[in-house]
């Protein structure tokens, strides 16, 4: 079928919609809507605009795909800024949009987040991938009696030091937890998962906000940092990601996003970092690139 067709109303807009909902699977690309647009010039200029987009084109989304299991854990991650945010652990994983959910972000411990949908450990959940992309618990079914909700640990699961939970109003904005959280879904849904976290639900109530207090010290925050350094809307370090931001950071090489422009070739190679083989490391002005080769390439170093 032809993927446009004119349509003289609304309602024939919302049958092409269902049209394409239901063929999608057999396109050659992912697609998570329609695009409904004004074919008439006048009446798509009497719309006009809002601050940041035009009201003529409408975008008809397909219902995100969603399935059902059990929630059976809870691992507490820590993010650059020290911000704790649970995310769920799920069995069996969830066929859904291609890929396999094994985890989803719980945004918070406040009633925005954790607190709000009444997670508890045991319960049967929901989990949908908004957007065919970012996965998340939208509503939990029979949670099993005595089940432990979700609160905030009282020491950092990184560096064991005191966690400071504090109260405000959600709405949007703020410093939610970032860093880590490309670790909370699978594959490449994984970088927008870590954006959705970034922002706490905009639906209002409280948003529970615990931060490790170790601010210098904790290892988790240190590799969040190292590991954000490197990330293209930073310096955008070539083969700096969050997994070679950790073993730099055990190793010792690296204690802060500083500390990369001391790094060597030399240095690395001593360490014996397994998963490390040959590292070339290439230090200009004003940009560092560090670069993890194969093992058996040749290693060079510029400096
Ligand atoms: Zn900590």
């Amino acid at each position: 079928m032809p993927l446009w067709r004119p349509c003289a109303d609304a309602a024939a807009a919302v049958a092409f919609a269902a049209d394409v909902a239901a063929v999608r699977g057999g396109l050659p690309l992912d697609v998570d809507g329609v695009v409904v647009r004004l074919d008439d010039a006048a009446a798509a200029a009497a719309a006009g605009a809002t601050a940041r987009s035009p009201r003529a084109p409408v975008a008809l989304k397909f219902a995100a795909a969603a399935g059902v299991t059990r929630l059976v854990g809870v691992d507490h991650q820590v993010s650059r800024a020290g911000v704790l945010m649970p995310v769920a652990v799920l069995a069996p994983p969830l066929p859904l949009g291609g890929v396999s959910v094994a985890r989803a972000t719980l945004h918070n411990y406040g009633r925005a987040g954790a607190g709000r949908l009444g997670v508890a450990v045991g319960a049967l959940v929901t989990v949908a991938r908004g957007g065919h992309v970012i996965t998340k618990i939208v509503a939990v079914h029979a949670p099993p009696p005595g089940g432990v909700p979700v609160a905030p640990l009282a020491t950092c699961p990184a560096c064991r030091s005191p966690v400071h939970v504090t109260d405000r109003d959600g709405g949007g904005g703020g410093d939610g937890a970032d860093g880590t959280a490309e670790e909370v879904a699978d594959g490449a849904a994984a970088a927008r998962d870590a954006a959705h976290a970034a922002a706490p639900p905009r639906r209002g109530g409280a948003v529970a906000v615990a931060r490790c207090t170790n601010a210098g010290g904790c290892a988790a925050q240190v590799v969040g940092r190292v590991a954000h350094f490197g990330r293209p809307a930073c310096v955008d370090i070539c083969g700096l990601g969050a997994a070679t931001a950790r073993r730099l950071v055990d190793a010792g090489l690296v204690a802060s996003p500083a500390d990369l422009y001391a790094l060597t070739a030399d240095a690395v190679t001593a360490a014996a970092i397994p998963g490390l083989a040959v590292p070339t490391v290439v230090v200009r002005p004003t940009v560092v690139v560090l670069r993890v080769c194969s093992a058996g390439r040749a290693a060079s170093t510029l400096a």
